[in-house]
């Protein structure tokens, strides 16, 4: 990610008060300063460990691995982690990853909401804010909504700006991952091309990561609740219809970012509804939340939206229910050509239709197992999302985690401190 400077993030990690590493001395030479990053990699796991024990495990000298700790302790993400059992003589020390060491602000920008949260590096929420904005009201109003509630949020985290290792942007619609713009959002006027990362950074001088809501709530719930799925899809079910997919650990964003968007793809008995991107038959025109409300409402129901359908299912109305099943079969439908391409062990079904959606879901498991081959569904579970309406924050999150740090940028900022020394 070339918008993100070295100096960015030094600057970042050299900033908390009291915690300056530059003060430290340590002189380790050039081919362990490549590798701290390495070391550290091995730390993540929160697991304390001792140098020998690291020496043995990465198979470098003790001496290498020591001035490695040294840096990483002057940078404050590894920290001691008391006293190993001695076998005569000093105990030894122990080394475990500190996420307290920094902050990260993690956002999630719907249609109606803004939701903030700060977490610390390992994801733990610290302090947590959900607004009523609308993304209509254009970039400028809600990144300053956002910068502004942030501030107020680190203070209640008790952290200083000083702490900030990044920011994490969700939004509501196709993000060029790379750069962090939005492309021609439906629901987002004023948005198309808006440079998101340099507005916020001219404020907050640190990395920011932006994507698409459904990419960072797929990458929320899995590291949250489904770690162990090394292959999984997330579908969000609201007013739109999306996918985020994760492959062999790693989100899947496609050449342009734009991997996942299942709301327009065609769906057989949808051929004469018209969808708002100007097809007939997608996706989105038959079980988003407002599709089913209309189909309701053509039946003599009084409801007008997706919560409506929601509370009247939840009351128990059979047609509700139906609506809701028959929305489920048509996501089933294009899910199981994505089960028979893709091969995921975990479908999440989440949104704000999906996530009281038992009876969605029961419609995408009736088709999807029908459907798929056998071998691909063996050891498919299909399952509601337990992170519910934080899965977009938490993933925000773990996006800016998993960026800084990654052992190329830790190894970047301690050759950037050591040169600054
Ligand atoms: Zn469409």
């Amino acid at each position: 990610m070339a918008r993100i400077s070295e100096r960015d993030i030094t600057g970042g990690m050299t900033s908390a008060p009291g915690d300056d590493p530059r003060r430290h001395t340590f002189t380790p030479d050039a081919g362990s300063l490549s590798r701290a990053g390495d070391v550290f990699q091995l730390l993540r796991d929160g697991r304390a460990r001792t140098r020998a024990e690291l020496a043995l495990t990465t198979g470098l000298a003790r001496s290498t691995v020591a001035s490695r700790i040294d840096a990483l302790i002057s940078l404050g993400l590894v920290g001691p982690a008391g006293e190993a059992m001695s076998s005569g003589g000093r105990p030894p020390s122990r080394f475990a990853f500190n996420p307290a060491a920094r902050v990260v602000l993690a956002i999630d920008v719907g249609a109606t909401h803004v939701i903030l949260a700060v977490t610390d590096l390992g994801g733990r929420i610290l302090a947590e804010r959900r607004l009523a904005q609308e993304v209509a009201d254009g970039p400028e109003a809600v990144l300053g909504t956002v910068i502004s509630a942030g501030r107020d949020l680190l203070e209640d985290a008790g952290r200083e700006l000083g702490d900030l290792a990044g920011i994490g942007i969700g939004l509501p619609g196709p993000v060029e991952h790379d750069t962090g713009r939005p492309v021609k959002p439906p629901i987002m006027p004023g948005w198309d091309g808006f440079d998101v990362v340099t507005y916020v950074q001219r404020s907050m001088p640190v990395p920011v990561l932006v994507d698409n809501d459904v990419n960072i709530m797929a990458l929320g719930e899995r590291t949250s609740s489904w770690a162990e799925h090394d292959n999984l899809l997330f579908v969000k079910v609201a007013t739109g219809i999306g996918a985020g997919i994760i492959s062999r650990g790693e989100l899947q964003r496609g050449a342009n970012g734009t991997a996942g968007d299942l709301g327009h793809v065609r769906v057989p008995r949808g051929d004469d509804v018209l969808c708002r991107c100007g097809n007939y038959g997608c996706l989105e025109a038959l079980a988003s939340g407002p599709a089913v409300a209309r189909q309701l409402q053509a039946q003599g129901l009084d409801v007008s939206s997706g919560p409506d359908v929601l509370r009247l299912a939840g009351e128990g109305n059979l047609q509700a229910i139906q609506g809701l099943r028959q929305a489920g079969r048509d996501v089933g439908d294009v899910l199981a050509t994505v089960v028979n391409l893709l091969n995921p062990s975990m479908i999440v079904i989440g949104g704000s239709v999906g996530e009281v959606g038992e009876y969605l879901v029961a419609g995408i498991r009736e088709v999807v197992y029908r459907r798929s081959l056998p071998l691909a569904t063996t050891h498919l579970r299909i399952g509601l999302s337990v992170a519910g309406n934080r899965a977009a924050i938490l993933g925000a999150s773990q996006m800016v985690t998993q960026h800084i740090l990654s052992a190329a940028v830790i190894e970047a900022t301690v050759a950037g401190v050591a040169k600054a020394g």
